[in-house]
C-alpha cells in the first residue's frame, strides 16, 4: 500500500523529558501513521530563556518555533514538559509549521496530575500520541477537522483530546494520502 519510502519523524526532547516516554511514543506514532518511521533524537534541545514569561509562568511557543525553524533536515517533533502559550491564547497543547518540518508539543497539560487526578500512564501516553499525531499531520498540511473523533479535531480542552481517537478520520486520511502522493 505504501510504496514510497517512509518519512522520518524525529522526536526531539526540548528541556528535560523522560526518554522512556518518547521511546514508547515512537511505536504509537508509527501505528497511527503507517507511512512514518519514528525515532528519538540523540539531541537535547535547550529551552530558550527568552521564551519564558515569568508572569504567566509559561513559555512562548512562537519564540521556540522561531528559534528552531530551519534547523533540522528531518521532520521534527519537539517534546517539552513545560507549559506553552501563544500570544492571544491561554495555553496551547502544541504548534506546527503548516506545512513544514517542525512541530512542538507540551506534556504539561496532558498529565492527569495537572487536573488533580492520580497519575495514569496509559491515559498520559494516549494523550501524548493524539497531540503528537495531530501536530505531525499539520506539518503535512492537514488542517482541522470537524469530526470530534478525528485526531485532527481541534482540542479546546483535555476533554476534547480524550474524546478523539489517535488516528485521522477517513476524510483526513484521504487528504493525507493525496498530499503524500503529490510529494513522492
Ligand atoms: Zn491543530
Ligand atoms: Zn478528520
Amino acid at each position: 500500500m505504501y510504496t514510497r519510502s517512509k518519512d522520518n519523524v524525529v522526536l526531539t526532547p526540548l528541556g528535560d523529558v523522560d526518554l522512556n516516554l518518547l521511546v514508547r511514543l515512537t511505536s504509537e506514532v508509527e501505528e497511527a501513521l503507517p507511512f512514518v518511521r519514528c525515532t528519538v533524537s540523540s539531541l537535547r534541545l535547550e529551552l530558550p530563556k527568552n521564551a519564558y514569561n515569568p508572569i504567566r509562568r509559561q513559555y512562548n511557543s512562537d519564540v521556540i518555533m522561531k528559534l528552531y525553524r530551519n534547523r533540522f533536515r528531518d521532520r521534527t517533533l519537539m517534546v517539552t514538559r513545560v507549559d506553552l502559550y501563544s500570544p492571544g491564547l491561554n495555553f496551547i497543547f502544541g504548534q506546527a509549521e503548516y506545512p513544514g518540518l517542525l512541530a512542538l508539543i507540551s506534556l504539561a497539560r496532558l498529565n492527569p496530575r495537572f487536573y488533580g487526578k492520580p497519575y495514569d500512564e496509559t491515559l498520559f501516553i494516549d494523550r501524548i500520541v493524539k497531540e503528537a499525531v495531530h501536530e505531525i499531520c499539520h506539518t503535512y498540511g492537514l488542517s482541522h477537522c470537524s469530526n470530534p473523533r478525528c485526531v485532527m479535531h481541534f482540542s479546546n480542552s483535555i476533554v476534547d483530546t480524550d474524546f478523539k481517537s489517535k488516528i485521522p478520520c477517513r476524510v483526513c486520511t484521504a487528504k493525507l494520502m493525496k498530499i503524500l502522493e503529490l510529494s513522492s
